[in-house]
């Protein structure tokens, strides 16, 4: 199988200001971090451009939380593809539970956004799928997240398939302190690539990047990134502090 290089990322949900950003950045450039870990904080909108500022000639990525699947238009309040790349943003998330939930996010509108930001290159979207508490223990964690995954990736090349980061998130176990256990994340993030395997084949499955998110924190991140399937973790609590970011990421200490 190829090597998939590990891939852990911040999503900042709506804190910071752009002052609260400057500080953040301030810190967590200085702090020594493992190279071998790629990293990106995906940030709101506002502080996108303080962020590109500050991790300029640094290997740390910024990413949006959001985009608009057209490139302009009357879509008042929304953000499109365009502005994003001139912000010089490397990462979108897109489909995050919260926004599935909150703002009418379908998997129709996911997979509008994903071969949106697929179509330019210097993007990398961060797809996430997950199964409620109610769908875990009526036993559906699976057909709803491969239902996630065929509706997502609707119409997707092997080629984009590939570039897209998928972030398995059960709702369950996101902002509650509740974490998966390694072995309920490694069984899910499993039969993802399973599911990526049966649509695209082996080529495409072995090398697509898979990250765990839900209580993600410095002292379980270590047993999570162990396991085969988990090639990485989204992390929002935990990631909007520089020290316990930095933490996680240099977990192989
Ligand atoms: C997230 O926002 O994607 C997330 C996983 O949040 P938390 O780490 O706070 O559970």
């Amino acid at each position: 199988p190829e090597l998939r290089v590990p891939f852990i990322g911040g999503n900042w949900k709506m804190f910071k200001t752009i002052s609260e950003a400057k500080a953040f950045a301030e810190v967590f450039r200085e702090i020594p971090r493992n190279p071998g870990v790629r990293t990106a904080i995906c940030a709101p909108f506002l502080d996108i451009p303080v962020l590109t500022e500050m991790f300029a000639g640094t290997d740390i990525g910024v990413g949006a939380e959001n985009v608009h699947f057209e490139d302009e238009g009357a879509f008042t309040g929304e953000i499109s593809l365009p502005m994003l790349k001139e912000a010089g943003v490397g990462y979108c998330v897109i489909g995050h539970s919260e926004r599935r939930q909150y703002f009418n996010e379908t998997d129709e509108t996911v997979n509008r956004k994903l071969k949106k930001v697929l179509s330019e290159s210097s993007i990398t979207p961060i797809l996430c799928v997950g199964e409620n508490l109610k769908q875990r223990e009526a036993g559906n964690e699976k057909s709803v997240v491969s239902g996630q995954i065929e509706k997502d990736f609707d119409g997707l090349t092997p080629e984009q398939a590939k570039k897209t980061v998928i972030a398995y998130e059960p709702i369950w176990a996101i902002g509650t302190g509740k974490t998966a256990t390694p072995e309920q994340a490694e069984e899910m993030c499993g039969f993802i690539r399973e599911t990526v395997k049966s649509i695209y084949g082996g080529a495409v499955s072995e090398s697509v990047i898979i990250q765990y998110g839900g209580s993600v924190k410095p002292k379980n991140v270590k047993e999570i990134m162990a396991k085969p399937d988990i090639d990485g973790a989204l992390v929002g609590g935990a990631s909007l502090d520089p020290e316990q970011f930095a933490a996680i990421l240099n977990y192989m200490e």
